[in-house]
């Protein structure tokens, strides 16, 4: 593995590796001493020029946890707010000589392109706009492996802003690869038209789609990538329709399992009864978060056997 663009370029066993090597690190994360001297002498820049919390801080303590030199960029901070292009920037940092380049990027495809002008560094996507969000989709499966034992054949009913989200869109290609059915529920004007060529069922009843469903996965509606106000009427009906309440939670069954890659907004997709009741696994997700992210940059710096 040189490079993590996406779930796109990942095999099954690739995915199982990484899953494995990942376990390992939730382990080292709850060791008294949290630390492995792995990366010693590794450096790796985080580039974030869209806001995060959980990916971003993740990227940051894997690294540290794994013994590497780990520096943190943020677009308000860095030249690009002086009229620097991208390619300047990445060209610019590559010279420093990076073992690793982790990036959050608005725009789609930036790290594949990226890629192609820094032949030495290795480049992981931490969410390229609407695109793919890799490493989020690792962590969700961890965290699914350790509560139903593993995703293949289950049933994910993902709720909310399809149309543009990273981790669903990661999350339909790596269905595929893993073997788990998708059930998308989302009212149309959050639904993109190319969701049919990945043949998963598709609907805009959420009550309807709750039977069956291992797992629900909710959705925030990505305010700062809609082109128009007027995808649902008011946030009030939005939660009527498509947020996830106790009632509902009690028609998918007690063994249901909650995620949401967050951020949350209580009270629009989730209610906060169910967010930080006993099915939710949101919290799980952000543990393995950090695991996940040890393994990735393991494996680009050549470890991980
Ligand atoms: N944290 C996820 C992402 O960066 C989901 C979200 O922002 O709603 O794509």
């Amino acid at each position: 593995m040189k490079h993590l663009f996406g779930m796109a370029e990942l095999e099954r066993p690739q995915i199982e590796r990484l899953l494995a090597l990942a376990e390992s690190f939730v382990e080292l994360s709850r060791r008294p001493l949290r630390k492995a001297p792995t990366l010693r002498g590794k450096t790796i820049i985080n580039l974030f020029f869209e806001n995060s919390t959980r990916t971003r801080t993740s990227f940051e303590i894997a690294g540290k946890r794994l013994s590497a030199d780990v520096i943190n960029i943020s677009a308000a901070t860095s030249a690009t707010k002086k009229g620097e292009s991208l390619l300047d920037t990445g060209q610019t940092l590559a010279a420093m000589q990076p073992h690793v380049l982790v990036i959050r990027h608005g725009i789609a495809g930036c790290c594949q392109f990226l890629a192609d002008y820094l032949p030495q560094t290795a480049i992981v996507n931490a969410g390229d706009g609407a695109h793919e969000h890799p490493t989020q989709v690792l962590t969700d499966l961890l965290t699914l492996r350790q509560h139903l034992g593993g995703v293949a054949g289950k049933t994910i009913t993902m709720v909310g802003d399809i149309a543009h989200s990273r981790v669903a869109r990661s999350h339909l290609i790596a269905a595929n690869t893993m073997g788990y059915r998708l059930r998308l529920v989302a009212p149309k004007t959050l639904l993109p038209r190319e969701v049919e060529r990945y043949g998963c069922e598709v609907t805009h009843d959420f009550d309807a789609a709750l039977a069956g469903s291992d797992v629900l996965y909710m959705l925030r509606v990505q305010q700062e990538r809609l082109t128009s106000n007027f995808a649902f009427p008011s946030v009030r009906e939005y939660h009527e329709a498509y947020g996830l309440n106790r009632r509902r939670l009690a028609m998918a069954g007690s063994d249901c399992v909650v995620l949401h890659p967050g951020p949350m907004n209580r009270g629009v997709e989730i209610a906060t009864d169910v967010a930080d009741g006993s099915q939710s696994r949101i919290l799980d997700q952000v543990e393995n978060g950090v695991a996940v992210r040890m393994a990735v940059l393991t494996t680009l710096c050549g470890g991980g056997d």
